[in-house]
C-alpha cells in the first residue's frame, strides 16, 4: 500500500524488502516451533556464565540510558586490540553500524562495491541511501580481492565491503593478503572490513591497526562467539577522523545499558570464548564427517558455520525446504554461485543430532 504522505523519492523508490525474513516469521507461517535454530550463525552455546551474572545485576538499572560514550566498555576493547580509546565506537551490532558508515558516504549514485551474495545487510544499507552497488562474482568460493579491487578503481567506489572470516562460505583471506588489497584500493575508498567471525579465525584476518590508515574500518560484534545477538552490541575499530565522523551522525543511546554490562563481562572472560572456540570446531569437524558420509561437499570452514554443496541451486532449495519440514532451520545464499550452498551454524551436540537425523532422512529421499 502506497503512503498517503509523501515520502522522499529515495524511500518511495524502494522495494519493499527486507535482509532476512527471521526463524519466527517460518515459525508463525508453518504454525510450529523449530527444534534446531540453525539458520543465523547464532551461538547455540549461549552467553557466558560471567556475561549473565552482570546482567541480571544490571536488570536493576534499566531505568537508566546506556552511557552514551560507552566509556568503560570502549577502555576495555581499546585495551584489548591495543588501540587508542578514540578509535573505538560501540553500536548496536554491526548491522547498526553497517547503517551509519554506509550513511558517511553514500549519497544517491554513490559508487560502492561488494561480492555478490554477500552478508546481504551491507547491501540493503547501501540501497537505503540511494548507492549504486557493484557486485563482484566470488571465485572458488571465495571474495575475489582482485576483482573487487579492480571494480573499485574501475568505477572509483567511496566504498568497500569484505566479510572476512567470509559469510556465507565460512572461507577467509590471512592478514597480509587483506595488507595488500587495501594498499591496491583507489585513495578515496573506505574499505569496510566484516570481523563478525574474527574471533574463530585460527590465523590473523585483518591488517594490524594503523592509526595512520585513513580508509579501514574493523567491524566486530558481541553476537557470535560472546553469545549475545540479542542484546545487540558491536563495536567498530577505525582512524580517529571517521569514528568522529560517526560521532556526529550515530545514535547515542542506541546500545543499552545491559548490553554495555554484559559485553564487559563477555570480554574479560577470555577462557569463555576459547572454550566455544574449541567447541565450536568440534561441531565443524563432525558436519564435515556427517558430509563426507553422505557423499556431500562441504567448503573448509573457519567460522561457527559450514556451508553444504548440494550441487545445484534447486537441490540446495529442495533440502532447505525438506530441512525446513523436519523443523530444522539453516539458510541458503541468493546468488549464484554460492546458491547450491546450504549454510549450516554448528549448534551444541543436541542440536547437531537433530540435523544429521533430518539431513540423513532429507538426503536420502531426494
Ligand atoms: C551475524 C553477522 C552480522 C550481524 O552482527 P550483529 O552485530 O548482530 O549486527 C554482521 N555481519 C556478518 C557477516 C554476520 O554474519
Amino acid at each position: 500500500m502506497r503512503s498517503a504522505v509523501p515520502l522522499t523519492d529515495l524511500v518511495d523508490s524502494l522495494p519493499a524488502n527486507v535482509p532476512f525474513v527471521g526463524p519466527e516469521a517460518i515459525e508463525r507461517r508453518r504454525g510450529f516451533v523449530f527444534k534446531a535454530r540453525l539458520g543465523a550463525n547464532e551461538s547455540g552455546f549461549g552467553a557466558s556464565p560471567a556475561a549473565q551474572a552482570a546482567l541480571k545485576a544490571a536488570l536493576g538499572e534499566v531505568a537508566w540510558y546506556g552511557d552514551p560514550e560507552g566509556f568503560e566498555l570502549r577502555a576495555a576493547l581499546a585495551d584489548h586490540h591495543g588501540v587508542p580509546l578514540d578509535c573505538v565506537v560501540l553500536g548496536p551490532g554491526i548491522d547498526g553500524l553497517l547503517g551509519t558508515l554506509v550513511r558517511l558516504v553514500t549519497e544517491p549514485r554513490t559508487p560502492v562495491v561488494t561480492s555478490a551474495g554477500a552478508y546481504p545487510t551491507f547491501a540493503y544499507h547501501v540501497a537505503g541511501h540511494g548507492g549504486a552497488l557493484v557486485r563482484v562474482p566470488y571465485r572458488r568460493d571465495h571474495q575475489d580481492l582482485e576483482a573487487l579491487a579492480a571494480a573499485a578503481h574501475s568505477c572509483a567506489a567511496r566504498l568497500v565491503y569484505l566479510c572476512n572470516p567470509d559469510n556465507p562460505t565460512g572461507t577467509m583471506h590471512n592478514a597480509r593478503d587483506v595488507q595488500s588489497f587495501l594498499d591496491g584500493l583507489p585513495a578515496q575508498t573506505l574499505l569496510i572490513l566484516d570481523e563478525a567471525y574474527g574471533e574463530f579465525a585460527p590465523l590473523p584476518t585483518a591488517p594490524l591497526f594503523d592509526a595512520g590508515e585513513p580508509r579501514l574500518v574493523r567491524l566486530r560484534t558481541f553476537s557470535k562467539v560472546h553469545g549475545l545477538a540479542g542484546l545487540r552490541i558491536g563495536y567498530a575499530l577505525a582512524p580517529e577522523p571517521i569514528i568522529a565522523a560517526i560521532n556526529r551522525i550515530r545514535d547515542h543511546f542506541s546500545v543499552s545499558r545491559p548490553a554495555q554490562t554484559a559485553a564487559l563481562a563477555s570480554l574479560r572472560d577470555r577462557a569463555f570464548v576459547a572454550d566455544i572456540v574449541a567447541r565450536t570446531a568440534v561441531g565443524r569437524a563432525e558436519y564435515e564427517a556427517l558430509a563426507t558420509d553422505l557423499g556431500l561437499r562441504t567448503i573448509r570452514s573457519v567460522t561457527n558455520f559450514v556451508a553444504f554443496d548440494a550441487g545445484s541451486s534447486t537441490r540446495a532449495r529442495a533440502l532447505l525446504l525438506a530441512l525446513e519440514d523436519r523443523r530444522v532451520f539453516v539458510r541458503m545464499p541468493t546468488a549464484a554461485p554460492l546458491d547450491r550452498l546450504i549454510r549450516v551454524t554448528v549448534g551444541t551436540p543436541k542440536e547437531r543430532a537433530v540435523f544429521a537425523d533430518a539431513l540423513r532422512d532429507a538426503w536420502e529421499r531426494a
